[in-house]
């Protein structure tokens, strides 16, 4: 059972997003809780790590049968197992991700609700691009899946785009000034690092692009 039949995203791909994004969060731990040192309490790699190794419990645990369980499941454990403020956030954007699908999920499908997911993040957060947040991560990953489904790219092509704006509004972030959350209160000193919320997001759309590959 490929995860890329005919246009259809399936509850396996989701499942290797998920396990993707948690060696990933395992692998640039270190540099995550880095990132985090620099502009803020240097948890967020651990922090993540933790989340996501309770995730793949949590679904080993409860076999999920349809992809809005893996996200809605992935989005609880996060919420309850990952302190500051990464947990809640990351937790909103999963469960709203997978409460937003209709089944069977299709790739436009999973866009539309992906943007829905990001909103999520956006209202909790109460951040707006550019402010120095995951927000810089995800807003251009979700316009870049939208715009690559409105072109009719295939899910290879349309994650991979995310996933590059992703990483690039990643990177974006070094040279602003934060303006949400502990980072915020080192003005002019956040400048010049990157979001480590922002990281980890760029990990977690590269993650995606790898488990539809
Ligand atoms: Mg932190």
């Amino acid at each position: 059972m490929g995860a890329l039949m005919a246009g259809m995203l399936d509850t396996d791909l989701f499942l290797a997003w998920t396990e993707g994004a948690a060696r990933a969060v395992r692998l640039h731990r270190d540099r995550l809780t880095g990132l985090d040192a620099a502009i803020g309490d240097a948890d967020h790699g651990t922090n993540l790590d933790r989340g996501f190794t309770e995730v793949g419990k949590a679904l080993t645990e409860w076999p999920p049968t349809s992809p809005a369980q893996v996200l809605v499941s992935a989005g609880t454990t996060l919420i309850r197992r990952v302190g500051g403020a990464s947990g809640p956030l990351y937790g909103s954007l999963f469960r709203q991700l997978g409460k937003s699908l209709d089944t069977p999920v299709t790739l436009a499908g999973f866009a539309a609700a992906f943007e829905s997911g990001v909103q999520a993040v956006e209202r909790l957060g109460k951040a707006a691009q550019g402010d120095k947040t995951m927000i810089d991560a995800l807003a251009p990953a979700a316009r870049a899946l939208t715009q690559a489904v409105q072109e009719g790219a295939d899910e290879h092509k349309a994650f991979e785009r995310a996933a590059r704006a992703a990483e690039e509004g990643a990177k974006a972030t070094i040279p602003l000034r934060a303006r949400k959350g502990r980072a915020s209160y080192l003005g002019e000193r956040s400048i010049g690092h990157e979001d480590p919320g922002a990281a980890s997001a760029a990990l977690i759309m590269a993650a995606l692009a790898e488990a539809a590959a």
